[in-house]
């Protein structure tokens, strides 16, 4: 019968975020995790918990690294926990750039910064201060909120090509367009991009922070792949994606956060005032060299996230034979990806901790950890703290610097397990 025959051919997948071909090769595969930032709250804990599968592929046509898109954007993103102002060296990472840029740009008055996926004002209000003119643009309204009441104008809408037409009717063209941790986000790349063009004034700048691909492969970041995070991009596939809209990746920082980030400067195609910089020049070489259009390159990599899930396991087992209490410190999306797909639960970890009051109460989705005020870890004096958001090692480390009296451990999963000294 032809009805079965149709039923028992797989669902077609979707192709190519950026270039449309088909998808025909894993890069990694995390197994069903739940959506990371969906904490759930007591009242909640025994009822059912939807399940996505983290399985991430490479393009073999434009080699863009990406997730299937599982779960609408608007589900993930209108209530969503993560305020930007919580970490410290974030924030002051962000007052740098404003500062750095306004200075390169001479940006003043005058000008108009638009920054896309504005969180709750982190960024934009060193502009402010400035006396530059601006507008956020922030899907999540409860975050957009907060930077309404700092008193940053904010849009509560997604970006793209269509938001991008009415700012542009509203306000002009925007004289710098940033987006710090966006990019990766969007389910469709090419319109958040097109966007990009028609907002943008002529002469004017879009810079954009995504992680690196690069360094995610070397350093073994898999717990920076969430539902969340859609495409995880080299400097080439984000050139591949811009150019395709008319605008050219002319120069690109290399920046330490979130475990490696890039920060590329787009300007127009057409706009030939601003040539290649020797560093881009430079770091899109080394992809080359890297090997990052071979496809073989990416064969490898799961391989690689198995030994490292196998090593915490390990020591996790070690440790709790032993008597020893560990406890997590931070509640980050990595580490939901990083738990779920080792499977440590409360059979591990006792209890993690967070200094975002939004999540303190709360549990971890899957694996229903619960989260912490800090000062539990004063009270418990754990042999080890396992620090999630290792990206933010320094800090943690500096801030705890107390369970070092009792001599307590710090321990980083990622790139591989190890105790801090
Ligand atoms: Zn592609």
């Amino acid at each position: 019968m032809s009805s079965t025959t149709l039923e028992s051919t797989p669902p077609p997948r979707r192709g190519c975020l950026a270039c449309n071909r088909p998808l025909r090769h894993t890069f990694v595969d995390l197994g069903m995790s739940p959506l990371c930032e969906s904490y759930v709250p007591a009242e909640k804990l025994d009822a059912m918990e939807p399940f996505y599968p983290l399985h991430v592929f490479v393009c073999d046509g434009c080699f863009l690294v990406q997730l299937q898109e599982f779960v609408s954007p608007e589900h993930i993103f209108t209530e969503y926990a993560y305020f930007s102002s919580y970490a410290d060296s974030w924030v002051e990472h962000m007052r740098r750039y404003a500062e750095a840029i306004s200075d390169r740009l001479s940006l003043g008055k005058k000008s108009f910064v638009v920054e896309v996926a504005s969180n709750d004002g982190y960024l934009l209000q060193h502009f402010v201060r400035l006396g530059i003119p601006v507008l956020g643009i922030e899907p999540a309204a409860n975050v957009a909120k907060v930077a309404i009441e700092k008193g940053i104008p904010t849009l509560v809408k997604f970006f793209g090509e269509a938001t991008a037409r009415g700012v542009l009717e509203q306000s002009g063209p925007a004289d710098l367009i940033c987006g710090a941790n966006v990019l990766a986000q969007v389910p469709d790349p090419n319109d958040f991009v097109r966007g990009l063009k028609t907002l943008l004034g002529p002469g004017g700048v879009v810079t954009i922070e995504f992680p690196h691909l690069m360094r995610l492969m070397a350093e073994n970041q898999f717990d920076t792949i969430y539902h969340e995070h859609f495409s995880y991009f080299s400097f080439l596939s984000a050139e591949y994606i811009f150019a395709a809209q008319g605008l050219t990746l002319f120069d690109v920082e290399e920046l330490p956060t979130h475990g490696g980030s890039l920060r590329v400067y787009a300007r127009h195609a057409e706009d030939t005032a601003r040539p290649m910089t020797e560093r881009a020049r430079a770091l899109r070489q080394r992809e080359v060299d890297a090997g990052l259009l071979k496809l073989e390159t990416y064969a490898g990599f799961g391989e690689q996230v198995k030994e490292t899930k196998r090593k915490l396991l390990q020591f996790l087992i070690d440790a709790r034979r032993a008597g020893k209490t560990v406890v997590g410190y931070g509640a980050p999306g990595k580490g939901n990806t990083l738990l779920n797909y080792c499977g440590i639960r409360t059979d591990f970890l006792d209890f993690t901790v967070d200094r975002s009051p939004y999540k303190q109460g709360k549990f971890l989705p899957g694996t229903h950890i619960p989260i912490f005020a800090p000062d539990r870890i004063r009270e418990v004096r754990p042999d080890y703290v396992l620090i999630l958001p290792w990206n933010f090692q320094e800090e943690i480390v500096k801030q705890m610097a107390e369970v070092r009296s009792w001599g307590g451990k710090f321990v980083v999963p990622i790139p591989a397990v190890k105790v801090l000294d």
